[in-house]
């Protein structure tokens, strides 16, 4: 079978990867794809904007794909499932309806207020007045959002009432017209993948993910800086809590509203340290970079998963399978980012070879026999292990060995799964 893959980014270069894992899959077609997916035996990639629907659809049905998976939200916020079904083709990932879960803060809130799944307390603003009102009202901290997508930039977790007041004049200023006013939380921050067909669910492995650019998860809110998989949080008693208490009314509330949603499912979620559980957001896509983290430890045949999500045949299909082995990915962006950065530095080290190692590129293009940068995160290294300790070592090692010039990459990734450095027993005293 022919697979139509949409996106440019290391998440679709993981999908790419393991899809192709499958003698199965004659070919993937990755739109437009990157440096990585290029050099993927029997994947094309095709210069396409993502936002030319007709053009894919064209493509897809002269090459005669039998499945398309769209990477990103904005496509899908922009209706590229919706075209798509209508030319005819399968489509895993949400319309444009579904995609609202994540393309509108505020649609979210009331769907989940409707379907009674735990969240922040949150007020909805479309003039900035009112929403100061409410600050002060409410006081600090306090967590100010823009409704639509941001590229992880619309939120501002504020400390004082005049960082709020600050954030909401500056998202307006960017042109946002709707905000949401959030309580602030507290806890550990978890992310939670579910693949549906619209009548059931699947759960897939968890993940913990690093956003800040900086050592001990601090500066600047990136697109992620690495990731971990599984959460070890999340045991098996808060895994069924968390489908009782989020997963099994966000299906119940979709089939309510008559929103057949095929895709994936994926809760931001805030465990408090007592435990409760709350979403902070949903996504309508995979995880960038928790994909990266999560599919190395895939058994199943991923095309035969997103199939039987786009057949509608989720609930016959077996256990999906996975390796017990823990995973860690280590992103590599330009110096500068997520601010300004250089683009075109070559590359080195890709050739590195190690078993249960993988680079998976995001910025970057091929330049002659090699590669160059070409975007802010340019690589993600994964590294599978018995345990975090020693997934955590590999995936340096691994990262250690590729060079280009400015390139950053947080030195703490997974910190919070490392064992405790050994204890040493002092010498006893000498009298
Ligand atoms: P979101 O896009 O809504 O997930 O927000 C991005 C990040 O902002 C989250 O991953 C959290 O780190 C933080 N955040 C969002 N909402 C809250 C909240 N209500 N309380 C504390 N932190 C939050």
């Amino acid at each position: 079978m022919k697979i139509l893959v949409v996106g440019n980014g290391g998440r679709e270069h993981a999908l790419v990867w393991k899809l192709l894992e499958s003698p199965k899959v004659s070919k993937v077609i990755c739109v437009p794809g990157n440096g990585g997916t290029a050099t993927l035996e029997r994947c094309q990639n095709l210069p396409m904007r993502v936002d030319d629907f007709e053009g894919i659809a064209r493509f897809a049905n002269v090459q005669g794909v039998s499945l398309v998976v769209v990477g990103p939200e904005v496509p899908l916020a922009g209706g590229i499932t919706d075209f798509l079904q209508s030319q005819d083709l399968k489509v895993f990932g949400p319309t444009k309806t579904g995609a609202q879960i994540e393309s509108s803060k505020s649609w979210a809130k009331l769907f989940m207020k409707k379907a009674g799944i735990p969240t922040a307390k949150s007020k909805t603003f479309i003039d900035t007045a009112k929403a100061r009102e409410y600050i002060t009202q409410q006081g600090a901290p306090i967590v100010v959002k823009a409704d639509g997508l941001a590229a992880g930039k619309g939120v501002v977790v504020a400390e004082t009432i005049t960082q709020a007041y600050g954030a909401v004049d500056a998202l307006w200023d960017q042109g946002v017209r709707k905000l949401v006013v959030e309580e602030y939380l507290t806890g550990q921050e978890v992310s939670v993948f579910a693949v549906t067909d619209g009548l059931t669910y699947r759960t897939l492995l968890t993940a913990q993910d690093h956003k800040r650019i900086g050592e001990g998860d601090t500066g600047e809110n990136t697109g992620g800086m690495g990731a971990y998989s599984p959460a070890p949080l999340v045991t098996p008693e808060l895994m069924q809590r968390i489908e009782r208490e989020v997963l099994d009314p966000t299906l119940a509330e979709f089939q309510r509203q008559k929103i057949t949603y095929c895709g994936v499912l994926y809760a931001g979620l805030m465990i408090s340290p007592q435990g409760d559980i709350k979403v902070l957001e949903f996504n309508c896509r995979f995880g960038d970079p928790e994909t990266q983290a999560i599919l190395p430890l895939l058994e199943t045949p991923l095309h035969q998963i997103l199939l039987a999500c786009v057949e509608q045949k989720l609930a016959d299909f077996p256990p999906i399978e996975w390796k017990e082995k823990q995973s860690v990915c280590v992103v590599a962006a330009s110096g500068g980012y997520p601010g300004g950065f250089q683009k075109g530095k070559e590359i080195s080290g890709l050739d590195l070879e190690a078993e249960d190692v993988f680079i998976f590129h995001a910025g970057t293009k091929q330049k002659g026999k090699g590669f160059v940068t070409d975007g802010g995160r340019v690589l993600g290294v994964t590294a599978l292990a018995e345990d975090f300790d020693r997934a955590i070592a590999k995936a340096y090692n691994a990262i250690h060995q590729i060079e280009f010039e400015g390139i950053y990459y947080r030195p703490d990734i997974a910190y919070r799964v490392k064992s405790k450095p050994p204890q040493v027993t002092p010498p006893p005293l000498v009298a």
